[in-house]
């Protein structure tokens, strides 16, 4: 045994470990589909080199006419496009399912051609050497046209395209400097195979981490979404409201503009629905109101549900009596519509206080306004809208009805 055998274990070493590692994190996250192409992309480009590499050398050609290589080249081509639906996948993007049949047939209709009818090392090594170029072309082109926001992305980006120039220049420059592959024989200690045998596992582990950060990356994000996000009605929770509308006041700083308003609704006698029909109607009645406002609320108001039964809405841009329709238009849930998901003779409203910003007014000032306001609402008989001061405003108000 001589020292060429760790050379050559290399590959299928490390193509095995990082098929173990996708496996592992897949088995965590299975709706990620794109981490199991991952895995087996790798733990085939194990099973290729170790048929390419250890199983001829060592175990020999059990097979006519080296028929292995039609396994182990198979095999490389099969990795390759299992690495670039899973990169694609990350990125939601379609699988280009066509063109890498396309090119898997033709590189192998190649290596079959250039093996048996007209045996020749350098067609076989064009033959497979350009599908896997094409393939790592196309991912890059892919990469380049989506938004890649963070450096892993990027980097995924350019390991992509440098896998390209290297499996697509390398054979011609290889051929260019020493003239031909060698002989079949000696194929595996010639100078191509040793300069694929250092390339790929650099381009294997580089192309793995970063796939693994990204990966990371993504299931952060989700861990950050889900923890600001209110599972029941969908919306933001306390925290998540909170952080959001508080990082919008402060952007909107000491100016008296844009204007901002905000809105706290509170669902009237919800203990009541509570002890009436159960926990789980109340759950409902929460879910189907988180529902409503999530469908009337625009693309820049920030709404979660901050307690139990109550909800909050920051509405940047609106002015105090458009808040107000707004409010209004909350109040109007048409739980009637979704009569057949509640008790027929629930009968469930909600209370509502509004507040407008003032210059140099913080979240918590305006959220104690509205919550004064929502009393006054709820002083008054529930099922309606209050916005707070409006009774500081009444003698404007009566001047004005008066003109
Ligand atoms: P009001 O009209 O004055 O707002 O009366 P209310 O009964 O709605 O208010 P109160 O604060 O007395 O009761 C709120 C109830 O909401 C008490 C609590 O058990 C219930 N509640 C809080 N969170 C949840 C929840 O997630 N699900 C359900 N089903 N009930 C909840
Ligand atoms: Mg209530
Ligand atoms: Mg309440």
């Amino acid at each position: 045994m001589s020292a060429q055998i760790f050379i050559m274990l290399l590959n299928p070493g490390i193509g095995a470990l990082l098929a173990a590692a996708f496996f592992l994190l897949w088995l965590n996250q299975r709706d990620k589909t794109y981490v199991l192409y991952a895995a087996v992309g790798y733990a085939i480009s194990a099973t290729a080199f170790f048929v390419q590499d250890v199983a001829f050398r060592y175990i020999g050609s059990p097979l006519p006419m080296n028929a292995e290589r039609v396994v182990s080249n198979l095999g490389f081509l099969l990795c390759g496009c299992c690495l670039c639906l899973a990169v694609l996948g990350r990125f939601s993007l379609r699988p280009p399912v066509l063109f890498l049949t396309a090119v898997t047939t033709a590189a192998m209709g190649g290596l079959l051609w250039y093996l048996f009818i007209e045996p020749s090392i350098a067609g076989r090594v064009f033959s497979v050497s350009s599908a896997l170029g094409l393939i790592a072309a196309l991912m890059a082109v892919k990469l380049w046209r989506v938004e890649r926001k963070h450096l892993a992305d990027r980097f995924l980006f350019w390991i992509s395209a440098i896998s390209a120039v290297n499996y697509l220049l390398r054979p011609v420059l290889i051929l260019w400097a020493s003239g031909d592959f060698g002989p079949n024989e000696t194929f595996q200690s010639s100078l191509y195979w040793t300069t694929v045998q250092f390339s790929q596992p650099l381009i294997s582990i580089a192309f793995a981490l970063n796939l693994m950060v990204a990966i990371a990356i993504d299931l952060i994000g989700q861990l950050q979404r889900e923890a600001r996000t209110d599972k029941l009605s969908g919306l933001l929770n306390r925290r998540g409201f909170e952080d959001a509308a508080e990082a919008l006041m402060k952007a909107r700083g000491h100016s008296a503009s844009p204007p901002v308003c905000l809105i706290i609704a509170d669902l009237d006698h919800f203990k009541q629905i509570n002890d009436t029909f159960g926990h789980s109607v109340g759950d409902a009645v929460i879910g189907l109101f988180g529902r409503h406002i999530a469908s009337m609320a625009t693309g820049e108001m920030i709404a979660g549900r901050i307690g139990g039964e109550e909800f909050a809405i920051l509405l940047p841009g609106h002015e105090i009596q458009a808040a107000r329709l707004f409010a209004e238009s909350l109040r109007a849930c048409p739980w009637d519509y979704w009569s057949g998901m509640l008790p027929d003779n629930l009968a469930a409203s909600v209370s509502i206080g509004v507040s407008a910003a003032w210059p140099g007014a913080d979240l918590y000032g305006l959220m104690n306004h509205a919550d004064e306001a929502l009393y006054d609402a709820k002083k008054a008989g529930r099922d309606q809208v209050r916005i707070y001061g409006a009774s500081v405003d009444f003698p404007a108000t009566l001047a004005r009805l008066r003109r």
